[in-house]
């Protein structure tokens, strides 16, 4: 039971044990301390790095952010020999199940594969340094509850649990010869809800939110991957967007559409959604619009300028999928060009599945280097600006102990260090320049040459009986 990856191996879970043993002897009752000095830091929000700081994390929390020493007797000490100490990253758009797309596990496999490949992403995201994502539509529930719990490693879920679609919609996987009523498997798995009428979209966004889905994701409209929607058709119609916001924000939280073209996108922001997944294919109006009503949106830049740039590579296509992909590839650029102009709160949502699950940070890299040449704001949308977007979860949202995104007195210790500073060359936030990785205050890696903090502990009484101290 290994969660932390090390290279070379330096820090063993077992290592870890002993040191947090001999480290409760002395200070039982006390959260332990963990002390990063020599530390760069980008703070999610700033556009500059604070040069020189110390951050001291007490249990799983932030304590102080500070230019001067701090002085903190008994705690592990991390020297972090000039690197960059940034929040951990947040990808704002995962399907943690899925492989290769939504037709894969429907047909081949069944919910244990999916649930074991799930642990496979989460732990590979980790290893990525991200500490946080939105999964923006997987039977993911029980998954998002068993990480709160501390029984599996992952990095923090917000789920919007099965994603909800009208029939004939995005999500609609059924086969050409379904009859009104049957389930496709998709749906018996609990992936998505094909649901039609007031009351079915009312029941289901009610089904999600009961289970701990963090906000509801729509289908507002055609999509690429999916068989029976073309690109231009609007999909719910306003009375059933109205009431599935109704049924979200009587529990406090919100609703974020996929969404590609002005219909669509407009129906949605009519309704009350206030996060677009997408929007390629909508004209500068709309993003005025959205900039205007505080709409948000979650930027799928590798998905859009690099995959749909080459919708050949994606061998999982169908030709009808592949034209569908040129059409939204011309779009995409324009339009988040329009909305790096006119400010829109942007998000890193990457939609990555498949091969492109192991690159993560590409979706920021490639926003900055095809549209916004500004590593700050790029970087902003995985890390402040989620955070701000996660917050409107309110009421629903499980992590309401510390601030998320920021590193700040208070905030979660969801911390990485990077070898470099990527305000200068951003692709040190890839993989292998993440040199440590810890969320909630446990390092979930550690590349470091120093001997650091302890890895993943079980929580509560198993963590006790894991490491003998009953
Ligand atoms: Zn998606």
């Amino acid at each position: 039971m290994n969660f932390v990856r090390s290279k070379p191996i330096k820090t063993t879970v077992l290592a870890a044990a002993t040191t947090l043993l001999s480290m409760s002897a002395q200070a039982q009752d006390e959260p332990r301390q963990v002390l990063f000095t020599n530390v760069n830091i980008f703070n999610g929000v700033d556009d500059g790095l604070i040069e020189n700081a110390s951050v001291l994390v007490e249990g799983n929390l932030i304590k102080t952010v500070s230019t001067d020493p701090i002085s903190a007797e008994g705690a592990y000490t991390v020297d972090g020999e000039g690197r960059t100490l940034m929040p951990g990253l947040i990808d704002m758009h995962s399907h943690l199940c899925f492989r290769n797309g939504m037709l894969e596990f429907r047909d081949g496999y069944d919910q244990m594969a999916a649930g074991a490949y799930t642990a496979f992403a989460m732990n590979d995201y980790l290893d990525q340094g991200f500490t946080t994502v939105r999964d923006a539509g997987c039977n993911i529930l029980g998954v998002a509850k068993a990480v709160n719990n501390a029984i599996i490693p992952g990095p923090r879920i917000f789920p919007s649990g099965g994603f909800l679609s009208q029939t004939g919609g995005h999500a609609d996987t059924g086969s050409f010869n379904d009859r009104i009523g049957d389930q496709d498997k998709l749906e018996q798995g609990r992936v998505g809800f094909i649901v039609d009428g007031v009351p079915e979209v009312i029941k289901a966004a009610r089904h999600n939110l009961r289970a701990g889905a963090t906000q509801i994701k729509i289908m507002a409209g055609g999509g690429v991957a999916s068989e029976f929607d073309p690109l231009h058709m609007t999909q719910f119609s306003v009375d059933e967007m109205e009431a599935i916001v109704g049924v979200a924000e009587d529990y406090g939280t919100y609703v974020h559409a996929h969404a590609y073209h002005d219909k669509s996108v407009n129906r949605a922001i009519d309704a009350g959604v206030r996060v677009i997944e997408h929007n390629f294919l909508v004209s500068e109006e709309t993003v005025i619009r959205m900039k205007e009503e505080g709409v948000a949106l979650s930027v799928q830049a590798v998905m859009s300028l690099q995959a749909f740039g080459d919708p050949e590579s994606i061998t999982f296509f169908s030709a009808d999928q592949k034209a569908k992909a040129t059409q939204v590839n011309k779009g995409a650029e324009q339009m988040m060009k329009w909305a790096v102009k006119h400010d829109l709160l942007m998000v890193t949502g990457g939609d990555m599945f498949g091969p492109d699950l192991f690159r993560q940070a590409d979706n920021i890299l490639w926003f900055n280097d095809k549209i916004a040449n500004n590593p700050a704001l790029a970087l902003k949308t995985a890390t402040g600006n989620a955070a701000e977007v996660l917050s409107w979860s309110g009421g629903m949202n499980p992590y309401k102990e510390g601030t998320l995104g920021t590193i700040v007195e208070g905030g979660y210790a969801d911390i990485i260090l990077v070898d470099g500073n990527p305000l200068e060359d951003l692709t040190s936030i890839k993989r292998d320049t993440v040199d440590f990785v810890m969320k909630d205050g446990d390092v979930y890696k550690n590349w470091l040459p120093n001997e650091a903090a302890p890895a993943f502990q079980p929580a509560g009484p198993e963590r006790d009986a894991y490491f003998g101290n009953n």
